[in-house]
């Protein structure tokens, strides 16, 4: 629980006509900017909206429910850093199903209407289903992306022996080590030539490779499920595109997400991909902001626009969307492309900034020994950091990323850079 905030469900009436800012979500976009808002906003109510029936979470932490290594009460998003707000309303299984942005109202579904003076919409992503995979509405088909969903996946493991994961994203990967942590085969069904295609390039992922191997996970490259084998007590197998079958009690979809903006058709919020969103993290309505996965925003330095799907994102942009809601006005610093940090099969790895190279015209380094791999990528000039990729080490992660994101020159600590003994000294002074 948050400690000072109030939690109520469906069905609870409205009993607020008005809160001043409401925030539909309550994950890390939505939270984050509710706390924002309560330490410039002392007074101004505070509710935020959020369909799932469990109260705050951290998300990128499910994994472990289906592993069964954490309990739901573990991954609550309480007490800790930012989380901390006071006096703020979360309402759990509150569907907002409409907004008009006229009048400045929100419809909550099952419990009325709620005026507002400013809204933030940081209403996250949901698992994309590709339709040319025929019968994945069948039971023992899931997409992980909720508490739910993983405790319905814990369910599912207990009378499967195969799981098949369509997808060899990072999401797909987790939930594929966690299936095998419950003693579950499991093999993954991958388009491309390698997993994490998004996060590196084939060479970078040798690491995870191994680590996958290491943990029997199975991998099946280049192909592509089309549809899914079922009798009546839910899934027995996938049919592959190049004619062969598996045969699985379980199948996780992991291709990619999809921004959740449906609730906001017919206004006159500009959607292109996700919620179009300004400097200011604005969108076209009037007092309204968006922020996180939802959200369309901009790279820093070329301002091209941008959406991710991660959790740190997702807090920074919700922090900046709170600094504006509460009205101190705020400009949002960009989206780095690629930003992650995470762990696979116990195997931490970082992916930041530009870090696909191949044909590229960019100054390339890599070192690599059994347990460790580092890509640091320059630009054609070799004077500034544009990305990297670190697996197995990523000591000081945080202070190359702050050197790709402030656009440093690099020639001074060039080398410290290339031989992974940069430190904040070396960035603060500029000394050699
Ligand atoms: C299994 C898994 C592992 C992950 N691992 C990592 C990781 O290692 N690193 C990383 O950076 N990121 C990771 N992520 C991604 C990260 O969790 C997301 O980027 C982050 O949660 C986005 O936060 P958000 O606040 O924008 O939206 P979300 O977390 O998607 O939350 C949005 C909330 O809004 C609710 N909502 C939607 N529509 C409505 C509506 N109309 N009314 C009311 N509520 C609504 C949704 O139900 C949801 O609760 C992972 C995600 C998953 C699923």
């Amino acid at each position: 629980m948050y400690p000072g905030s109030c939690f109520g469900r469906k069905g609870d009436n409205v009993t607020e006509e008005k809160s001043k800012y409401i925030i539909v979500g309550a994950s890390a976009a939505g939270m984050a900017a509710a706390h924002t808002i309560r330490l410039h906003d002392r007074q101004g109510s505070v509710t935020v909206l959020s369909e799932e029936p469990d109260t705050p979470y951290f998300r990128p932490l499910i994994p472990f429910v289906v592993s069964g290594k954490k309990r739901a009460e573990d991954m609550v998003l309480s007490g800790c850093g930012p989380y901390t707000g006071r006096d703020i309303f979360v309402r759990t299984e509150a569907r907002v199903e409409s907004v008009n942005t006229a009048e400045k109202t929100v419809s909550v579904q099952g419990s009325g209407v709620l005026a507002y003076e400013k809204i933030l919409f940081a209403t996250g992503s949901r698992p994309y289903i590709p339709p040319e995979i025929k019968g994945t509405d069948t039971k023992g088909v899931f997409a992980l992306r909720t508490l739910a969903h993983a405790r319905n996946m814990a369910k599912r493991v207990k009378t499967s022996d195969h799981a098949v994961m369509l997808g060899g994203g990072l999401l797909n990967l987790k939930a594929a080590f966690a299936l095998l942590e419950r003693g579950l085969k499991v093999t993954l069904v991958v388009y491309s030539p390698e997993v994490l295609s998004q996060l590196m390039e084939p060479e970078d992922a040798f690491l995870i490779r191994k680590a996958m191997d290491t943990a029997g996970l199975k991998i099946k490259t280049g192909c592509a499920a089309t549809h899914i084998i079922s009798e009546h007590t839910g899934v027995t197998g996938v049919a592959l595109d190049h004619g062969g079958e598996m045969s699985c009690r379980m199948v996780c979809i992991g291709k990619g997400v999809r921004p959740n903006v449906e609730f906001l058709n017919g206004t006159n919020v500009w959607i292109d991909g996700g919620i179009v969103t300004d400097r200011y993290t604005a969108c076209s309505a009037p007092d309204a902001f968006a922020a996180g996965d939802v959200a369309v925003t901009f790279k820093p330095g070329s301002g091209d626009r941008i959406m991710t799907a991660l959790w740190t994102n997702a807090v920074e942009m919700g922090r900046c969307a709170g600094r504006n809601m509460a009205g101190v006005k705020t400009a949002y610093s960009g989206t780095l492309g690629i930003l992650n940090a995470t762990q696979v099969a116990e195997e931490p790895f970082v992916s930041m900034g530009v870090v696909h190279t191949k044909d590229r015209d960019f100054e390339v380094y890599r070192h690599a020994t059994d347990t460790t791999y580092r890509k640091v990528v320059f630009n054609p000039q070799g004077t500034r950091l544009m990305g990297a990729v670190f697996i197995g080490d990523i000591t000081n992660a945080g202070l190359y990323r702050y050197v790709i994101r402030g656009k440093m020159p690099v020639m001074h600590i060039k080398r410290y850079i290339m031989d992974h003994t940069l430190h904040y000294g070396h960035v603060m002074t500029g000394k050699m």
